[in-house]
């Protein structure tokens, strides 16, 4: 078959082969359920507190604060539907995720106010722009740790800390950060924090939610009595076991990973600049390692990505949640870039299984296509 480039890290990663021996006996063998109280059973569930453990760690949190979700999104959902308090406020930044804005919504139909904080040209939430719309009626702050579709780092310890200053808890989407930057709830000073195993090389249909003990939340799944009652549901033990062994290895390796990643970027944009080609680079400087997003002129990024795919090269125009929806993002739009380049913006994603040859051909490709008459 013919070679795949795989450069769309942001939406999906490999599963780490570690991680799927380390499933396979809790699908095989150790089939019980984690809640029957015999030795078949708690080897389940020790199976899970063991997990738990590993992800704490790997956090800087307590292992009784880390919960067990089905994904980011559920994670997401329940930060802001499990937190949200009668009459209040929410504040997030208007490049969230869908599973951010979509629960907003949600909860809005039932009286809630919600601010959309402004950012920068570089998709950054100035400490300014938050402090413009808290006030006392603010009850949860959310603004992502790194954006999916341009990488940008947000100075979480710093808006963590005027929110609290409000009376307000904070949340973080740390989706696109766990497993590829060091990530310490208590350096970032947050309430809540949520993330998915799929995007650091785990299983997909996993993630968790970091809860500082004492935050106020109630559940917004109701049945058993898992997770200290908060979510119930039979546990995904396989799953759980997968993600605490892929995030433990990607933080074992981070220095490693995110210097192969940087070289890998570098390279690539070397090509790009090298050649005569009008286009910009979105995001801060501080950004997840690998995360490209490129504006080309007078281009179509649905249009790139599809020739790509031709030759057999995976990208994306952005986040894959919304691949069906051809328009400008609602991240690039709020950078406020030139509708002539936002129209054709495309994102790579490297991972650390990429290599020098993988970003060559993806340059010439890229080079190739844009350099074509049209
Ligand atoms: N938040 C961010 C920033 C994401 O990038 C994603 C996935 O793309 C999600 C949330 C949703 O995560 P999941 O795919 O695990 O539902």
């Amino acid at each position: 078959m013919e070679r795949l480039i795989y450069a769309d890290n942001a939406a999906s990663t490999k599963l780490d082969a570690d991680a799927f021996e380390a499933m396979k006996p809790y699908l095989l063998d150790n089939y019980g359920n984690a809640s029957q109280p015999y030795s078949f059973g708690y080897e389940a569930h020790n199976a899970i507190q063991k997990s738990r453990q590993t992800i704490a760690e790997c956090i800087g949190a307590n292992p009784d604060e880390v919960f067990f979700t089905s994904c980011g999104t559920e994670s997401d959902n329940w930060a802001i539907k499990g937190t949200v308090v009668n009459n209040k406020q929410i504040a997030v930044s208007n490049i969230e995720h869908h599973a951010i804005l979509r629960s907003c919504s949600s909860v809005e139909k039932n009286g809630i106010k919600i601010s959309y904080i402004p950012v920068t040209k570089s998709g950054l939430v100035l400490v300014e722009s938050l402090n413009h719309v808290l006030s006392v009626e603010t009850s949860l702050v959310s603004i992502m740790l790194a954006n999916n579709e341009i990488g940008s780092i947000q100075n979480i310890s710093e808006l963590a800390a005027l929110s609290h200053s409000h009376g307000a808890l904070f949340h973080t989407d740390a989706v696109q950060a766990v497993g590829h930057i060091n990530v310490n709830v208590r350096e970032l000073g947050v309430d809540l924090l949520s993330a998915s195993a799929h995007k650091f090389n785990g299983p997909k249909g996993i993630g968790f939610l970091y809860i500082k003990k004492g935050t106020p939340i109630r559940p917004i799944i109701d049945g058993g009595s898992q997770e200290q009652k908060l979510r119930a549901g039979t546990e995904n033990v396989a799953s759980i076991v997968g993600m605490a062994v892929a995030l433990k290895t990607n933080i074992d390796n981070l220095e490693n990973n995110t210097n192969h990643i940087l070289n890998l970027e570098e390279r690539l944009m070397n090509h790009l600049y090298k050649a005569d080609l009008d286009f910009i680079r979105n995001g801060s400087s501080k950004h997840i390692p690998g995360n490209i997003s490129l504006s080309f002129k007078n281009r179509d990024g649905e249009k790139i990505l599809h020739r790509l795919d031709l030759r057999r090269i995976c990208i994306s125009t952005g986040s894959a949640c919304d691949s069906v929806n051809t328009q400008v993002s609602h991240v690039i739009k709020a950078l406020g870039i030139d509708e002539s380049y936002a129209k054709g913006t495309i994102r790579i994603s490297l991972g650390k299984h990429n290599t020098p040859e993988e970003v060559d051909t993806i340059a010439t490709e890229l080079i190739n296509l844009l350099s074509a008459k049209r």
